[in-house]
């Protein structure tokens, strides 16, 4: 189990022991600090969250009306969310001026992909970007960049010729600075860990391009090997803010804990999807969320709670809702992540259907008004009690997940599959 599920599990058997005293806090503790060392976060860091979380919630002196499960939960998460704040400013391009930005990484970690994405979501605010196709070691490297920058509409160089890597990104760099450009992105090869000459390499072209900024691009899924592959890059070159990819599968990115420790470069933003707009500013509240398994990605999007709190909910609206809840990962396991919810399996129920009934669109649309219902008591009395936005996030997935679990398991698994959901959509509006 990779460490934002483990500290996920350490803090459920707490919020289901009988009575919160000392031993279940210790043990909770302990269990969260092992997971943390094992993931190599360090020492001094993890010593850090246990003496603050004793300092800040003493459960033996707490009256026992309070709610200490709660207050726990939120200290861990106040603790999570400070050790993935290394305390430094993140670098921003400034306009009117070249930023060199080099981007290094495993290969496959996502860096070509991440590459125009950057380039796009900052050509958007308004900056005149570039990419430089700095990897001649992998085969049809120039083409993928070529590829995503031309549907971006992303000016690039490269060469099909040329070997050297560090002549490339020197003559490319040089160009774009000629032209003007105020974002310049060197996309670097990533080979395997054990390869010297990728970190050699990756010298080289950044002693030739002098970058304002290197950014280390990791894989969400990395889990354990996080801390080693971080500190390697870091020792050869100058990291100074970390990407996630990859944040739509199933991994929680705890690797992220152990890359920035490494690193000491905040995250700046992550990878959610392998098209070109699938990227988002870090934010470190949601990131730990989700980290522990609260799915606050499916949590409604501002726009989408202003529709449902003015009734104005649609059935697009829902199909987005349970396909961000699909994405979290197997119903059950959601589902279990919610106190009172878990139990139900629904391979087994899906299965026991063997016949396929037609689509029930009379029984999705009595579903949707049910769901439009609960989600709008939901959200008022949210609002009564002064809930924060995010509480509100992690309480939407439930009652999404919920509303899911009472699901006919025939529907739920037209749901699942985008086809399915396409063709029920179809049906809907005829
Ligand atoms: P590189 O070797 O580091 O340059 O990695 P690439 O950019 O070539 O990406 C490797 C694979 O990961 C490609 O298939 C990408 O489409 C995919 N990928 C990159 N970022 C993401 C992401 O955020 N989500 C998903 N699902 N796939 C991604
Ligand atoms: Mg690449």
């Amino acid at each position: 189990a990779d460490l934002g599920s483990r500290v996920a599990v350490a803090l459920r058997k707490m919020a289901q022991a009988p009575l919160v005293d000392k031993d279940v806090l210790n043990e909770m503790l302990t269990e969260i600090c092992k997971a943390l060392l094992q993931a190599d976060v360090n020492v001094a860091q993890v010593k850090h969250l246990r003496e603050s979380i004793k300092k800040n919630v003493d459960v033996e002196s707490l009256a026992s009306g309070m709610n200490k499960r709660k207050m726990l939960e939120q200290a861990v998460c106040n603790e999570l969310c400070s050790m993935l704040d290394p305390g430094k400013e993140p670098y921003a391009p400034k306009k009117k001026q070249a930023n060199v930005i080099m981007f290094v990484g495993l290969q496959g970690a996502g860096k070509t992909t991440t590459c125009t994405k950057y380039a796009y979501m900052h050509k958007r605010k308004g900056f005149k970007c570039a990419l430089v196709c700095a990897d001649t070691f992998r085969a049809g490297a120039f083409d993928q960049l070529k590829q995503n920058a031309t549907k971006a509409k992303i000016p690039f160089y490269g060469s099909y010729t040329e070997t050297d890597p560090a002549q490339i990104a020197a003559e490319g760099t040089a160009k774009f600075r000629e032209e003007g450009y105020e974002i310049i992105i060197v996309d670097t090869s990533g080979r395997h860990m054990q390869e010297a000459a990728l970190f050699e390499e990756m010298q080289q072209v950044s002693d030739a391009v002098a970058p304002d900024e290197v950014i280390f691009v990791m894989d969400s899924s990395i889990g354990q090997a996080a801390h080693e592959q971080a500190s390697a890059f870091k020792k050869k070159v100058a990291v100074g803010s970390v990407i996630i990819t990859k944040l739509d599968g199933h991994a929680k990115g705890g690797g992220a804990l152990s890359a920035v420790a490494a690193t000491g470069a905040p995250i700046t933003h992550i990878g959610t999807g392998e098209h070109v707009e699938d990227f988002e500013d870090f934010e470190v509240k949601s990131f730990v969320s989700r980290m522990l398994g609260k799915g606050n990605i499916a949590g409604l999007a501002p726009e989408m709670m202003k529709r449902l709190t003015q009734g104005n909910w649609t059935l697009r609206d829902m199909r987005e809702q349970f396909q961000a809840v699909l994405k979290m990962g197997p119903l059950s396991n959601i589902m279990n992540q919610f106190p009172g919810m878990g139990g139900l399996d629904f391979h087994e129920s899906g299965a026991r259907i063997k016949k396929h009934h037609p689509l029930e669109v009379v029984e999705l649309l009595d579903q949707f008004k049910l769901m439009a219902t609960t989600m709008q008591k939901t959200i008022k009395k949210n609002k009564k009690m002064g809930k924060a936005g995010q509480d509100l996030h992690n309480m939407d997935a439930a009652t999404v997940a919920q509303m899911m679990h009472k699901m006919n398991p025939q529907m739920l698994q037209h749901l699942g599959g985008q086809a399915g959901l396409e063709q029920m959509m179809a049906e809907m509006e005829k």
